[in-house]
């Protein structure tokens, strides 16, 4: 590194300190911010050159991999022939037009329209109430209760942090949007059998809170930030067969499931259910540029048929996300990156198994390319995070979980020095 460079990086990092307010940090507290500047594949670069294996890929967004110029192009291209414009209404566009046309190919057969946002945390705003407003519109106002998961993640939103059951994100905000109900934390290798359990409860909860009160279900097929965790091979069914038969939507958010992290298109898929709507984003763009969407199926549409559905945000069914995504969903397909996450996934797994044997490690889990290294709350998390990323490795802290989520394309020798370093850091946590 030369002079010139420590210098750009210090003065990069003294300016951040005293201009940002960085989600997810303390406001005021003194600051070490790690200035991206570039990336490739699995890895990425800081502004003094030192490169890091990207064992998270960001918010485990981009399952492509960092620097692919096809999509670098895709957006110039768009935005050099029409930047945007509004999507509400009956105003449209060629690129978001041809997306919904692939997303319904690839999604459930049951699925039937796309309404486009520009994260996850507004698409599962749109999904509760589209759900809401869907039952209004069919005469059952009273059917506005939404029913959630303790551990589960939907956004930063009024209604999307609402539904959110992680105590610490929702501390200090006052009173949040009223009708959520949560059940518990779907974990499929503490103990035997916990789905009899789980169905039971949620059976119990729909009897007391009164069907004719519900307006849906939602859940991550896999929860992400609540610590990476699998739900049992025969929970989603056999949720899915209680909610139908209350009528109750299932609204799955597969904002970090879906295009690829857990080998398929859509998560449903892995566990052989067709949900009401599914929340995606990240993934789809590759997160190249902010891109989400909503997908509804038959039954929410049958209810909502000719409701006014006053919701929106201005660059909903953005052009240029639009062909950032088309584009994603080539390299996706034309790379065979799907069939990759279970066999890297299961490789990575094998690698930091042996972690159990620490007394301080409670769990090594993981599905596809979701991953998670539980360590008791007395050992430091936010320590393996910090020494990981001195050594060259980007992992995450989410609570008491390393979580892990590399991008699809990483390969075999850079997944192996990811352990390695994982594992180093972890045993002296
Ligand atoms: N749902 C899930 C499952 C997520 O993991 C996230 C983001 N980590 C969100 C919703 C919110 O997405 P966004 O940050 O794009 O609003």
């Amino acid at each position: 590194m030369t002079g010139r460079e420590d210098d750009r990086a210090r003065r990069l990092a003294d300016l951040d300190a005293r201009t940002i307010i960085h989600p997810h940090s303390v406001i005021g507290a003194p600051a070490e911010p790690l200035v991206l500047d570039r990336g490739e594949g699995a890895v990425v670069w800081d502004v003094q050159g030192k490169p890091y294996i990207d064992g998270t890929c960001g918010l485990w967004q981009c399952p492509v991999g960092h620097g692919r110029p096809e999509l670098a192009e895709a957006a110039a291209e768009q935005m050099a022939k029409l930047e945007f414009y509004s999507s509400f209404g009956d105003y449209s566009n060629e690129p978001s037009i041809r997306l919904a046309e692939r997303l319904l190919e690839l999604a459930p057969p049951n699925m039937r329209r796309v309404f486009f946002t520009n994260g996850g945390s507004e698409g599962n705003e749109t999904a509760i109430k589209l759900a809401r407003l869907a039952h209004h519109h069919a005469g059952r106002p009273e059917r506005f209760v939404i029913l959630a998961r303790t551990g589960g993640y939907h956004g930063m939103g009024g209604g999307s942090l609402a539904a959110t059951g992680i105590d610490r994100l929702r501390a200090g905000y006052g009173p949040l949007m009223p009708g959520i109900e949560f059940l518990a934390k779907p974990h499929a290798m503490r103990g035997a059998d916990v789905t009899d359990a789980l169905v039971a409860e949620l059976e119990e909860r729909i009897e007391r809170v009164g069907a004719d009160r519900i307006a849906a279900f939602v859940g991550e097929p896999v929860l992400g930030v609540g610590g990476m965790v699998p739900p049992p091979a025969d929970y989603w069914p056999r949720v899915q067969e209680v909610l139908r038969r209350h009528d109750i939507l299932l609204i799955l958010d597969e904002v970090v499931t879906a295009f690829g992290r857990i080998g398929h298109w859509f998560g449903c898929e892995r566990y052989g259910i067709e949900p009401d709507i599914i929340v995606t984003a990240k993934g789809l763009s590759s997160g190249y540029i902010p891109m989400g969407a909503v997908l509804a199926g038959e039954r929410v549409l049958d209810l909502a048929d000719g409701a006014s559905f006053l919701h929106g945000f201005t660059y909903n069914g953005h052009p240029v996300g639009a062909a950032v995504a088309l584009a994603n969903i080539g390299i996706l397909e034309r790379e065979g990156l799907l069939g990759r996450a279970d066999r890297l996934g299961r490789r990575l797994l094998d690698a930091l198994k042996p972690l159990e044997r620490l007394d301080h490690v409670l769990e090594v889990r993981g599905v596809g390319m979701m991953l998670g290294v539980e360590l008791d709350p007395a050992a430091n998390a936010a320590g393996v995070q910090a020494a990981a990323r001195a050594d060259g490795v980007i992992v995450r802290a989410s609570g008491d979980t390393i979580v892990l989520s590399p991008p699809l394309v990483i390969d075999e020798q850079q997944l192996d020095t990811l352990a390695r370093v994982l594992t180093k850091h972890v045993a002296a946590a």
